[in-house]
């Protein structure tokens, strides 16, 4: 019972698929311009005005090596050695280990139980050196879903230091109760990283975009050129179809697995019901990893809570699986919660 997937489990629509085959057919398979393909750019900028409310002109759009590509080219961008990136803890895992890669200096702000944004240590780890700070709404690993409030709050605090806001949404369309905020709508200096890998299953495909402050923009390009040169170029084609699909049922069938888990688990578990994204992040019931070993003792797996946190007193559970899985995998839950 594999509960740690972390991408979407249903297939990619077959109308993407035939439009990858028909570019790759058509020779469509070459080096494109490094900051992508005209139509995928003009398509991104509609969408990015109608969804998310940021006016982004073609030219300020990257298509980039999906939301990975897009975060490796944006600290390249802005951070010199010993430079220091916020991040908040619970963390997408992958942020500790760029920052570290590009010789940037990772500082973990906390979040409050409900993983609200910890505003009082947030001001407190604020320096001269700090030049990003990385938000992720919605949330891996807790599902948190920033509100417009919150955010406004944390571009206040970053204008006020002059910090730009790195703004991961990979999980925008996956918001279950309330409506997806982007903070780049309303602060400029935010780099708006998106992609395709979770909203259309495409994370083999490696494609994404981003936007932001034009001076920042032009920067990233070069690493972009000199790094991944562009995103695969059948893919960006595929990229167009996909930006006219309707996922809407995907995300309803996402809904109601998460509703199903978690009225099951609610009882059992101290979790903050996740409002967006794929994942709820549980406190153990043990230690953890001793109850991590017992999930395997009983063919279950969760991803222990250190891979996202400083402190190991949570697991990270999927709900982006088929529901006979989840259904064995809430059971193994259950009696594992009664075990002290
Ligand atoms: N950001 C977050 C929060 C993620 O969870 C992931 C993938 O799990 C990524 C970025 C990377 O995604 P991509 O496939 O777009 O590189």
């Amino acid at each position: 019972i594999n509960l740690t997937v972390g991408q979407p489990n249903f297939p990619i629509p077959n109308l993407i698929k035939k439009a990858a085959i028909k570019a790759i057919n058509n020779n469509l398979n070459s080096y494109v311009q490094t900051t992508g393909i005209k139509e995928l750019k003009d398509a991104v900028s509609n969408k990015l005005l109608k969804k998310n409310k940021i006016k982004a002109k073609p030219e300020d759009i990257i298509i980039t090596s999906a939301v990975s590509g897009g975060l490796s080219i944006a600290l390249d961008a802005l951070i010199d050695p010993n430079d220091e990136v916020i991040i908040f803890d619970p963390f997408f895992v992958a942020y500790l280990q760029v920052i570290r890669l590009k010789n940037g200096k990772p500082i973990v702000v906390k979040t409050n139980p409900d993983y609200t944004i910890n505003y009082e240590d947030l001001n407190s780890k604020i320096s001269k050196k700090t030049k990003a700070i990385i938000i992720n709404s919605p949330n891996n690993p807790t599902g948190k879903v920033y509100s417009e409030k919150e955010l406004r709050k944390l571009a206040q605090i970053a204008k006020k230091n002059k910090i730009t806001i790195i703004s991961d949404e990979i999980y925008e369309d996956f918001v279950y109760d309330s409506e997806h905020f982007s903070v780049g709508s309303i602060y400029n200096n935010t780099i708006s990283l998106f992609g395709f890998s979770k909203s259309h299953s495409m994370t083999g495909w490696r494609v994404g975009y981003m936007t932001g402050p034009k001076e920042i923009i032009q920067e990233c390009v070069k690493s972009q050129q000199f790094n991944f040169v562009c995103s695969p170029t059948p893919f960006q084609y595929a990229a167009v179809e996909a930006l006219k699909i309707d996922m809407s049922k995907y995300i309803k069938d996402f809904k109601k697995k998460r509703d199903f888990v978690y009225s099951e688990l609610k009882d059992y578990y101290e979790i903050i019901k996740p409002e967006g994204a794929f994942y709820m992040f549980i406190k153990s019931p043990y230690n953890t990893d001793e109850f991590i070993q017992d999930c395997i003792k009983n063919k279950l797996l969760v991803v222990p809570g250190k891979t996202f946190s400083k402190k190991n007193t949570h697991f990270r559970i999927s709900f982006s699986n088929e529901m006979d899985v989840l259904k064995r995998g809430v059971e193994v839950l259950k009696e594992l919660s009664n075990k002290n």
